[in-house]
């Protein structure tokens, strides 16, 4: 048995959190022989209700859970904190500019950033997942300067899974078949989820699926629109699949990965993308560490899509940097 990693996860009472804690606790994401710390940060009001979530998870009994605490203090949250899950953050309310929702994230973002730098462990991995969420991990990252920026990452493992579900859909392959799919740019409706490169048992992607329209026009927009139509659904955002995805990216980041994954990460300046912005890139993950995966070559049906997504990162960096959380 290895020694326990403490793991906090703000808006612990929220809904992705809800899918996630419990698998995390069972552990499913640093592994089954790595015993967990747990630290819930919430908001005041919703201490409470974290309170019943930490009972369930007692009551689960689970072999690998050391400790649950609670907190609202983010200082207390991050102490020695190995991997940071970052969910909680401002929904967009009726009658939100914007710019209002940049300036309440970038408080509560600059405020974990800080409390991290202060008093997590050296080698925490930061994982954002409430949105704007590239943006958020910019600002936790600006403002943690001790901690390399390497640590600071954003889901958008959701989006790659969504891509691999649509693909296996169309060739009635099974998901463990596909690799080599790519997610680029921002988590948002930008994003542009990339089958170029991609395979199925082997064989290149565009070749099995001899469809262009179906590449060109309906797999991008089925992805970049598959929360909407969750919402539709089921009346209320994704948050199984969410939390699924957020628990894929650390488990891959911590202990690797086979295929290619996505992550939103800090840029070198690979594929034109200006460094120092949390963009999403195809990866690779071995113990521990990630490479942006080098070389690919990049057609200008992708580069117009690439760039299109990297300009409105540019410019929600401008805003918060106008906004001085950066
Ligand atoms: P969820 O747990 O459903 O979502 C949390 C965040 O994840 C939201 O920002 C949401 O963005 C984002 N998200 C990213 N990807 C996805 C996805 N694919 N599907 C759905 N959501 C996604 O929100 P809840 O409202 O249930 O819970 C939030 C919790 O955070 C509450 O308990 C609240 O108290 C807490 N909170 C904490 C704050 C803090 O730490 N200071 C501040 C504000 C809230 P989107 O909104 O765009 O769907």
């Amino acid at each position: 048995t290895n020694s326990p990693v403490t793991v906090t996860v703000t808006g612990a009472s929220g809904q992705i959190s809800y899918g996630m804690l419990f698998r995390i606790a069972a552990g499913a994401m640093l592994g089954h022989d790595t015993p967990v710390r747990l630290r819930l940060l919430e908001i005041p009001a919703a201490i409470r209700s974290a309170e019943g979530v930490a009972m369930e998870l007692d009551d689960g009994a689970y072999p690998l859970l050391s400790s649950i605490d609670i907190t609202d203090d983010p200082r207390t949250a991050f102490d020695g904190s190995g991997v940071a899950l970052l969910v909680g953050a401002r929904p967009r309310t009726k009658g939100m500019e914007r710019a209002d929702l940049l300036a309440a994230n970038g408080a509560i973002f600059t405020e974990h950033g800080t409390a991290i730098n202060a008093v997590a462990a050296a080698d925490v991995k930061v994982l954002v997942v409430g949105n704007p969420a590239n943006t958020n991990a910019f600002i936790a990252m600006s403002n943690a300067p001790d901690v390399p920026r390497s640590r600071f990452t954003a889901l958008t493992r959701l989006d790659h899974n969504r891509a691999i579900a649509q693909l296996s859909r169309k060739t009635g392959a099974p998901a463990a078949d596909i690799a080599k799919v790519a997610v680029w740019g921002n988590h948002s409706a930008t994003q542009y989820p990339d089958l170029f490169h991609a395979t199925v048992a082997g064989r290149p992607a565009l070749d099995v699926v001899n469809d262009e329209a179906w590449l060109t026009d309906d797999f991008i927009s089925t992805v970049q629109q598959r929360g909407t139509a969750i919402i539709a659904a089921r009346g209320s955002s994704s948050a199984a699949s969410a939390a699924s995805a957020a628990i894929d990216h650390i488990h891959d980041w911590t202990l690797g990965a086979p295929d290619w994954v996505s992550m939103a990460v800090c840029s070198d300046g690979s594929y034109g993308v200006p460094d120092g912005l949390i963009s999403s890139f195809p990866v690779t993950c071995e113990a521990g560490d990630y490479t942006i995966v080098p070389d690919l070559e990049i057609g200008d049906f992708s580069r117009t899509r690439i760039d299109a997504s990297v300009r409105e990162l540019v410019d929600e960096r401008a805003a918060v940097v106008e906004l001085g959380f950066a």
